[in-house]
């Protein structure tokens, strides 16, 4: 780290030395993020769980833990179990929580899974969403470890597979343990936020909506009910409520202006009919409704339902399967741990980190809803996460290394 880059924010002693140790781990953090990198754990299906849980329960032995691991049923019969990775550095009532998954998006180019370091960057898929980031965390733990901080209180890793759609083997299963985010008097995870931090993220419910009609050939066209007019009338009843809620705007910071409005989002999936000369004798639809944090999921999932269950009142024949749900949240930027958070990441990178609110859903809100303050906050940049070209700065995972072990000292110093 040159001078110019701390020369604002002077660091105590024990910040100077967790410093000069995560600087002295640099080459390992970076070795083991290959490592994982090089482990094609894409879900879907979800390839490779038992693999990579193995191989961060290894790591975290190396540096002294006693990781657990646990084998979590899928919830779709045939399909293979997720495995999760546990673990705790210290002891006592209260807990910081390191959350990260291993889980990546398919690779979308050949070679992803073959980790490349070029110039300052390290490619491949998962490095930035959030290999990159797990590896932060773990070499944040050893960091604290080897420099044998006094802590009152623990950090809890809990590392996932599953995120990346919808934590059935995951996060969900965990969450339903008495146990989880017990003690939690913060959480932090490792996704992309390209130097920001997100307090806040949207809820989501999305449905299917399956429309029933009676096929018939175009010239008996009288003997048929039309799906796909059906399917119409929902959309317009739909409509209306769209045009309600857009008029809501979140008080959360969210580029640009226009996605502050709460969302409902029609006909992302689309399908129905056979041929042109058939009248359609079904039609779905999707539905994905974003709700702020300001607003109350509960009330708005009832809303959009019992539209749904009027039209069928009416005689419009349809079947709703949801296809996920999730409640938003959202910290103040006042609370005394966002400012913590926010103060360390300016005094290790030389940068303000700002506030965002997270476009999508994420994994805070299962501890959200324990009343833990969450945040995300990772070495990882959005734009390429996902992506063909998916990389992540080397400095990033060390400077987010730094962050993590500073701020698990400060918060169970007191
Ligand atoms: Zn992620």
């Amino acid at each position: 780290m040159s001078d110019h880059r701390r020369s604002d924010h002077q660091m105590s002693d024990h910040q100077e030395n967790l410093l000069k140790i995560v600087d002295a781990l640099q080459s390992e953090m970076i070795d083991f993020t290959r490592e994982l990198v090089a482990i094609p754990s894409e879900n879907p299906p979800g390839n490779e769980y038992a693999r990579c849980a193995e191989a961060i329960a290894q790591k975290l032995k190396q540096i002294g833990l006693e990781p657990r691991v646990i084998e979590v049923p899928a919830p779709i019969p045939g399909e293979r179990p997720g495995y999760c990775v546990t673990a705790c550095h210290g002891e006592g009532e209260r807990a910081l929580y390191f959350h990260g998954h291993y889980d990546v998006v398919p690779h979308s180019v050949e070679g992803q899974f073959d980790p490349v370091v070029r110039q300052s960057n390290l490619f491949g898929r998962g490095s930035s969403d959030m290999k990159g980031g797990l590896a932060s965390m773990v070499f944040a733990v050893h960091a604290l470890r080897r420099a044998r901080t006094r802590l009152n209180g623990r950090v809890e890793l809990v590392v996932v597979p599953d995120e990346e759609t919808g934590g059935g083997r995951g996060s969900a299963w965990l969450s339903r343990s008495a146990d989880f985010g017990k003690g939690g008097i913060g959480m932090m995870t490792a996704e992309p936020t390209s130097g920001v931090i997100w307090n806040a993220n949207r809820g989501a419910i999305s449905l299917r909506i399956t429309v029933n009609g009676k096929p018939a050939h175009v010239g008996l066209s009288c003997q048929g009910v039309n799906a796909f007019e059906r399917m119409l009338i929902i959309a317009r009843e739909l409509e209306k409520l769209k045009c309600e809620i857009e008029k809501r705007e979140t008080g959360f910071p969210i580029r640009p202006r226009a996605a502050r409005r709460s969302i409902l989002m029609m006909g992302g999936e689309c399908r129905g009919g056979s041929n042109f000369n058939l009248v359609p004798g079904t039609c779905s639809f999707t539905v994905d409704r974003r709700i702020n944090p300001e607003e109350d999921a509960e009330t708005e999932k009832r809303r959009l339902l019992d539209i749904l269950d009027r039209l069928r009142r009416d005689g419009i024949d349809h079947e709703v399967e949801i296809l996920q749900e999730g409640s938003s949240s959202g910290v103040p930027e006042e609370h005394p741990f966002a400012r913590r958070l926010a103060g360390t990441v300016e005094s290790v990178t030389g940068k303000r980190a700002p506030f965002e609110m997270c476009p999508g859903l994420l994994e805070t809100r299962f501890y959200a809803e324990r009343g833990i303050p969450a945040f995300a906050y990772g070495p990882g940049i959005l734009a390429v996460s996902h992506g063909p070209k998916e990389f992540v700065p080397i400095q990033n995972i060390r400077d987010c290394a730094a962050v993590y072990a500073m701020v698990a000292q400060a918060a169970l110093a007191e």
